[in-house]
């Protein structure tokens, strides 16, 4: 039995077909696969970092505050992780959260079509 035996979403995911990151790297673009355009500001993502040391495993809360993240974090490096996911790396040095495509689009919102 394969992984997607067990995981079937009603609908696919949306996929980022291009990721921007903005040139003072206040925050990210992302273009999905729907025709979609969202953004999502640094201070947003960092607030939302998945990761085991941002979100406790068992309980699923968050570890910090999230009113404790600088307004002016920002995001210095962006990669992909596989074709499900990225790591930013925040300004504060923090880069261990893995955002699956699926986080960041609830994490953003839609930006105005141009
Ligand atoms: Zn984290």
């Amino acid at each position: 039995m394969g992984l997607w035996d067990h995981v079937k979403p009603s609908t696919r995911p949306s996929t980022p077909v291009a990721i921007h990151r903005a040139s003072d790297g206040s925050g990210l673009k992302f273009t999905w696969d729907d025709g979609q355009e969202t953004t999502a500001s640094a201070r947003v993502l960092r607030q939302t970092c998945p990761c085991a040391g941002c979100v406790d495993e068992w309980t699923r809360q968050r570890t910090f505050d999230p009113e404790t993240v600088p307004q002016d974090i920002r995001i210095t490096d962006v990669v992909t992780v596989g074709n499900y996911a990225l790591t930013p790396t925040f300004s504060d040095g923090h880069q261990s959260g893995i955002f699956r495509w699926e986080t960041l689009r609830a994490a953003s919102t839609p930006a105005p079509r141009a």
